[in-house]
């Protein structure tokens, strides 16, 4: 079908146009177009076979399928099983091996010391200096809420260095929330999620999205941007969009900031390289924050040949035309953003916006899904009314 006719168009076929595209076909029973401008769908989820080795890696870093919210958990298990597999990681500083988030292990690691559970809190808080109660001062940043949370030395090592090359900030200058993704453990639990569902996809990530997408009414065009067809659009055509809006305005207002990423793969003459999936280095002085090794996500898989590929991970600058990973989510960011989405509202009053890129959040993939459930489901609402 032309452009010009579509009844339904989806900008961008990651997690969350995917998802919607779904149920549009689904449950409304309708014709949808999703267009993506890259060569691939499932946005940053997207993983493929290594062709030298044949080990499944993951385009844009390791993503782990791991999720709380039972209508995300049933939902995504009708495109996709998933293995028992469990995520781990370690982190080395200064030559030593820890794990990582903080839990007893690498307390009592990192101190040479032998705490019990219950003797932790009285250590973290003399560690860090804490007095009086928290909630009448409350951490404003995230160095001072890293501190109160596990005190300097910790925050020191496994913490500071790492937030500074990711982010490229002072810890002072950043937000608390992003270190509340962390947990803090007075237990030997070593699992890097809390959630109860955790797993990789048994066929892979381009599974997933080949069934979200396997529908006689979806309809997918790659290398297709948004602005090239944006004319051909009629009026009446709903369009759900998943791509930044500051683009899509012309940077009228300036660009939204971002992180992104760049990643050096190389195959390795070893059958295991580093013991483990992904190996955070979190000394200052190291340029790249993660080492990825694929094969290790999939065990069930058996020992996958004689060499491995590895990818490191080096946090970058963004400028127009690489690749938006993370919002900086300042509050200052936050406004731009409103900013933009009141003038997408007057320019295109019945579009509808959402995703990581789209909504200028730092969503997992279980609350892109969450997110694009939702707005369907306000979307098929207001349909009926
Ligand atoms: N972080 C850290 N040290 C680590 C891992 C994470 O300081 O070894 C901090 C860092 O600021 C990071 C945040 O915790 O941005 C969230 O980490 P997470 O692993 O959730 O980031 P993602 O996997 O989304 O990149």
């Amino acid at each position: 079908m032309e452009f010009e006719r579509l009844e339904y168009l989806v900008v961008g076929a990651g997690l969350w146009g995917s998802v919607i595209a779904e149920r549009i076909a689904t449950v409304l029973e309708k014709p949808v177009r999703v267009i993506d401008r890259r060569s691939h769908v499932g946005g940053n989820c997207h993983s493929y076979r290594d062709p030298r080795t044949g080990i499944e890696c993951h385009a844009y870093g390791t993503h782990i399928f791991h999720t709380a919210i039972p209508e995300v958990w049933d939902y995504i298990g009708n495109f996709t099983d998933f293995t028992t597999y469990r995520h781990k990681v370690l982190t080395e500083y200064k030559g030593h091996v820890y794990p990582m988030p903080i839990s007893l292990a690498t307390i009592n690691n990192f101190y040479d010391i032998n705490l019990k559970p219950w003797e932790v809190e009285a250590f973290i808080a003399k560690e860090s200096g804490r007095t009086g109660n928290v909630s009448e001062n409350p951490p404003s940043n995230l160095e001072e809420k890293a501190i109160s949370l596990i005190g300097r030395p910790l925050y020191e090592a496994f913490i500071k260095g790492y937030t500074q090359k990711q982010w490229e900030k002072d810890p002072k200058e950043l937000p608390p929330e992003i270190i509340t993704r962390l947990p803090v453990r007075t237990n030997y639990n070593i699992d890097y999620f809390n959630d109860p569902w955790q797993g990789m996809p048994v066929k892979g990530y381009a599974a997933i999205f080949n069934r979200l997408l396997d529908d006689e009414k979806i309809e997918v065009s790659l290398g297709v941007d948004f602005k090239s067809i944006a004319s051909k659009i009629s009026k009446t055509c709903r369009i759900f969009y998943s791509g930044t809006l500051d683009e899509l305005c012309d940077y009228k207002f300036g660009p939204l900031e971002w992180r992104s990423l760049r990643f050096e793969q190389s195959v390795e003459p070893h059958p295991d390289v580093q013991g483990t999936s992904v190996l955070n280095n979190a000394d200052l002085e190291t340029p790249w924050t993660r080492t990825h090794e694929f094969k290790h996500l999939h065990p069930e898989r058996g020992p996958q040949g004689e060499s491995s590929v590895v990818s490191k991970e080096f946090p970058d600058s963004f400028e127009i035309g690489k690749i938006p990973y993370y919002p900086i989510e300042t509050q200052e960011n936050k406004n731009l953003h409103k900013k933009y989405k009141d003038m997408v509202a007057e320019t295109y009053p019945s579009m509808i916006v959402g995703g990581r890129l789209g909504d200028y959040k730092y969503f997992d993939m279980d609350r892109t899904i969450e997110n694009a459930l939702h707005a369907f489901e306000k979307f098929a609402k207001d349909l009926t009314r």
